[in-house]
């Protein structure tokens, strides 16, 4: 099989495997598992920050982090698009009676600082939500957010007495991608949410890094919301393996992206609107999208092809460079 729909199709590898069931595990809600307090350490000190949390999912670290931040009654600033507004299910409004502020982005995912002047509201004003915090999505789309940008959005934060939280899913692509540490591109943020299910190719997790103050207060959610875990060094265990083996390796997904991009160009019915990092985005003609789907389907190719809007393909650690090449033929075949 090659799967494009996501980054979260991979399978463990046998290395990781291994590193899972060797892992000394313990009780981590009662603090007691070694490979968890392993793996919130060395993320925390490789990209700065003083204290790590292990959540089962990225949504659950980013809901924890926006009730760390803001209480009942305050409200963040936020991408109209953003996963931590758009695709979380409401969770900081339904569970934390934290108001979104949603805030359109500038072409190159960014949220422009006059926007953002203009939703800051009032302080002192009871008719108003209590401004709070400034929520940023890196890579957003694939697309990693200028660094002069998030200096500048770091910037107005402090000028408005606003905490800034980073939704870094993918911020090692960002990193990589754009040649800086981890440490430096998570630099600006009070915190920041990293998923190890992603391009990393984990099974299972996201670390939220932060000050020990703000990562105290998130435990405290994580448990009420129902993530507190057990001997959850066997996931942590895949997480450190996936930082010591396939951080650098990123590149080869984003090298990937870029051959298929390419590919697809020279194919006449396919139109490649843009290549990010592990993602391409493309438009077939419509009477061909659902045709060319179940095409390669019966190919061993999964592409997720939604009728009329673009299709986003996404490669990762179980995608080669040959299939890549499986794929543009497949689909040169198909028009051709
Ligand atoms: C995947 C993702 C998350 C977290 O999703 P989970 O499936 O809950 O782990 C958060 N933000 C972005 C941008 C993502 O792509």
């Amino acid at each position: 099989m090659i799967d494009l729909r996501s980054d979260t199709v991979t399978r463990p590898t046998a290395a990781m495997l291994q590193a899972m069931a060797n892992a000394p595990v313990g009780d981590d809600v009662m603090g007691a598992d070694p490979t968890v307090q392993r793996l919130q350490q060395t993320l925390a000190e490789r990209v700065g920050k003083e204290a790590g949390l292990f959540f089962p999912s990225g949504t659950q670290s980013n809901l924890a982090a926006l009730m760390a931040h803001c209480g009942r009654g305050d409200e963040y600033l936020v991408g109209q698009l953003a996963h931590t507004y758009k695709y979380e299910g409401g969770g900081a409004a339904v569970l934390g009676s934290v108001q979104p502020q949603p805030v359109e982005h500038a072409d190159d995912g960014s949220l422009p600082l006059e926007k953002l002047a203009a939703a800051v509201k009032p302080k002192g004003d009871p008719h108003y939500a209590r401004t709070r915090l400034l929520a940023l999505e890196n890579t957003f789309q694939g697309k990693v957010i200028p660094a002069a940008y998030i200096d500048q959005a770091a910037q107005f934060a402090r000028e408005h007495g606003l905490g800034l939280h980073l939704d870094g899913a993918r911020v090692f692509n960002a990193a990589v991608a754009s040649g800086r540490t981890a440490h430096e591109v998570c630099a600006p943020f009070d915190s920041v949410s990293i998923c190890f299910s992603k391009g990393l190719g984990a099974p299972v997790g996201s670390v939220l890094v932060g000050s020990k103050a703000l990562i105290d207060e998130a435990r405290r959610w994580r448990k009420v919301l129902g993530g507190g875990m057990r001997q959850s060094g066997f996931l942590a265990a895949a997480c450190l393996h996936a930082l010591d083996h396939h951080v650098e390796r990123l590149a080869q997904d984003h090298e990937n992206a870029a051959l298929l991009a390419e590919g697809l160009r020279g194919i006449e019915g396919v139109k490649v609107l843009a290549q990010n990092t592990n993602m391409v985005f493309a438009e077939f003609a419509p009477e061909h999208t659902e045709k060319l789907s179940q095409a390669l389907q019966a190919q061993d190719i999964i592409i997720r092809a939604i009728y009329r809007g673009p299709t986003r393909m996404v490669t990762h650690l179980d995608v080669s460079q040959d299939d890549i090449r499986k794929v543009v033929d497949a689909v040169r075949a198909y028009f051709g």
